[in-house]
Parts: structure tokens; sequence; C-alpha cells
């Protein structure tokens, strides 16, 4: 072991960091090979120590969240890997008023609270829906953390929702060890898109603002987004949820498809793909997007499928498609 890594292990913690630690396990993909040291942050200082320290040491790491976006290579990943466990929730504030009486009370409520990155995000939506605290409701059953979520946007397309639609503040840490708080503009956010993604930086918190309602059933508005993911999305199988981004609207208008929508698995479908299978993994049959498997998959499955796709597409209609799936670790097979 060279003195690097030695140094990297007497600072986190001996007994805190985990060669060659198996990733299939945090990922909802079920795939990967091992990381080459794995290592749990629970709090932000703990996050914040093993980034820096890997940076002093030039390891590469990875930040993971709930790895439910992710294809993570056979060959795993050679560096630290940093599960994220930060898990506070907290009330900031209520500002405004309330007016009237029982049945017939108004709110006029904002709420805001912190919440870590590491905070699941289907925890955050039960406990603001516990609370009477509305703007989450529709990403009941979303998987995956907050800072996941920030880092790509997460949204429920049926509603027109973004997750960082929410945010008005956060706070990271720069490339420079620097912890900035920076505002909701600084993200740019967009369909599947964050300045996250181009910088690399560290979300270590948020701060989101929520209504408080009164007399209006948060619970079953939730429920039935809850349901109709449910009925849309595969279930019974391993994936990383969609797989590519959906196309642009000005596509879709040049493609005119029906209705002019811009679904990447309304493409998959076209070129033939749908059920489609290499190895393990296969094209799901009731969401063209999914790439799904029922344990007997190898990530290389995954990008043949991955591959073919982009080819067909590009073939049939002329479009680029681009993953929404993150690919970690090295992808050179043979
Ligand atoms: C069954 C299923 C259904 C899904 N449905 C939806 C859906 O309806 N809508 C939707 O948008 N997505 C959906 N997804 C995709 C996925 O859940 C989201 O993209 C989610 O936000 C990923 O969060 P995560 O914590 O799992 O991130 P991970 O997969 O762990 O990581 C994704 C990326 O975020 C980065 N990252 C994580 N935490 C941080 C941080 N603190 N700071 C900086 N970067 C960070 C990672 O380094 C990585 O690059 C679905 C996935 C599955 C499996």
């Amino acid at each position: 072991m060279n003195q690097k890594v030695q140094k990297l292990i007497s600072t986190l913690g001996q007994s805190r960091v985990t060669l060659a630690e198996p990733l299939l396990k945090y990922s909802s993909f079920h795939l990967g090979g091992p990381a080459e040291f794995f290592y749990r942050a629970k709090t932000i200082d703990e996050l914040m120590t093993a980034i820096n320290t890997a940076n002093i040491f030039k390891i590469p790491y990875f930040i993971l969240g709930g790895g439910t976006n992710l294809l993570i290579s056979d060959f795993g990943f050679a560096g630290l890997v940093i599960k994220n466990d930060t898990s506070e929730i907290n009330l900031l504030g209520i500002k405004g008023k309330t007016y009237g009486k029982g049945n017939a009370e108004i709110s006029q409520q904002t709420v805001y609270l912190q919440v870590e990155s590491g905070v699941s995000v289907n925890r955050l939506v039960r406990f603001t829906l516990d609370q009477g605290f509305a703007g989450l409701q529709f990403f009941l059953g979303q998987p995956g953390t907050v800072g996941g979520a920030t880092y790509i946007n997460a949204h429920n397309m049926k509603k027109g929702q973004f997750f960082g639609d929410t945010i008005v503040e956060a706070k990271i840490l720069k490339a420079t060890s620097r912890i900035e708080k920076v505002s909701s503009k600084y993200f740019c956010f967009g369909y599947d898109k964050s300045i996250l993604q181009n910088t690399h930086e560290t979300l270590l918190s948020v701060v989101i603002q929520l209504e408080r309602k009164v007399n209006i059933d948060l619970w079953k508005e939730a429920q039935e987004a809850l349901e109709y993911r449910q009925e849309t999305q595969p279930t019974g199988f391993f994936s990383s949820g969609c797989t590519f981004r959906n196309i642009s609207k000005s596509q879709a208008m040049n493609l005119a498809t029906p209705n002019y929508t811009t679904s990447a698995g309304y493409l998959i479908e076209r070129v033939g793909l749908k059920g489609t299978k290499i190895g393990g993994a296969m094209f799901s049959k009731n969401h063209a997007n999914f790439i799904v498997h029922k344990g007997e998959a190898k990530s290389s499955d995954v990008l043949e499928l991955i591959k073919l796709a982009k080819e067909k597409v590009k073939n049939k209609f002329n479009i680029n498609l681009e993953e929404e799936i993150i690919l970690v670790g090295e992808f050179k097979y043979g």
C-alpha cells in the first residue's frame, strides 16, 4: 500500500474505509464491480474531510447518493467512493399568516427547510406531507437523495415539476475546498441539467421553499402521483430509471412525433428495440426507455444496449440520444 493511500486511510479512520467494496449493493441497477476504497460520510464535516483528503492525495473520488441513476462498470471504480449518508432536515422558519378558523382556515405561509444532501428524497417528501407542507408531493416514490436530485434536476414530467423549483439557496463545496452559499440561479437548472454536472462541485445542503397548506389532502395528491409512477414504470426488475434524456420540443416538431411527444422511449420503440435483450439486460417491455434485469446482467450488456439504441435512433431519425444515466468507472471492454 503506497503512502498516499495509507494517509487517506489514517485520516478517514482504518475501521471506516473498506477495501474492494462491491458497488452493486449500492446501485438500484444492481450492477458494478468493487470500489478500491469505500467510505460512508455520516455528517457534512465527514463528507468534506473525505473529499478534501482525496484531493490532497490526488486520489480520484466519486460521490455516491442513492445510486439510482448510475451504470457502474463491471470493473468498479479505481479510487475512493464516498457514500453520502448525511441525513438532517431542519425547519429554518415559517413566514406569513393564516386567516379564518377550522374548515374556513386559509394559510398564506411559506416554509423554509434546510436539508442535507444525503437525505433520501422520499423521506423528505413524507416529512413534508406529514407537516402539511406543499411543493414536493408529486415526488412521492422518487428514488435517490437530495444531492442526486439536484445534480440531475429530478423531475415529474407528468406534472411538469422539477426538484430544483423548490430550491432557494444551497451550500456547495468548491474545488478549492471552500464552502460557498449560492442562490438557486447558480445551478442553471434545466431539463436533466444543473451546473454541478460541469463543475463537479459537491452539494452539501439546500434550503427549500414550500407552502404550508391547510384543508388540502396533500397525501391524496401524493398517492395519486405514486400510483401513476407504479402503473407506468416497470416493477420487479433492477434498473436505473430512464436510460436516455428525452429529446427537445424542436426535435419532436421536426420528426412530427404523435402529439409531438419528446419521449426517448417512443424513439426506442419505433426502432424496434422494446423488449430487446443483450446478455441479461433488456429494454423494458412496458417502458422502452428503462433497461432492466432480474439479476443476471453485466454492465457491459447494458452498455451494448445503449450503443445499439444510439446507433439505430441516429440511423432512422438522425437524432443523437444522450444518456440520462451516468457511467461510473472504466468502460473500455476488450
Ligand atoms: C425506478 C426508478 C425510477 C426513477 N424515476 C425517476 C423520475 O421519475 N424522475 C427522475 O428525475 N429520475 C428518476 N429516476 C432516476 C434517479 O432516481 C434520479 O436521477 C435521482 O435523482 C438520482 O439520485 P441519487 O441520489 O440516486 O444519485 P446517484 O445515482 O447516486 O448519483 C447521480 C449523480 O449525482 C451525483 N451526486 C449525488 N450526490 C451529489 C452531491 N451531494 N453533490 C454533487 N453531486 C452529487 C453523483 O456523483 C452522480 O454523478 C428513477 C430511477 C429509478 C431506479
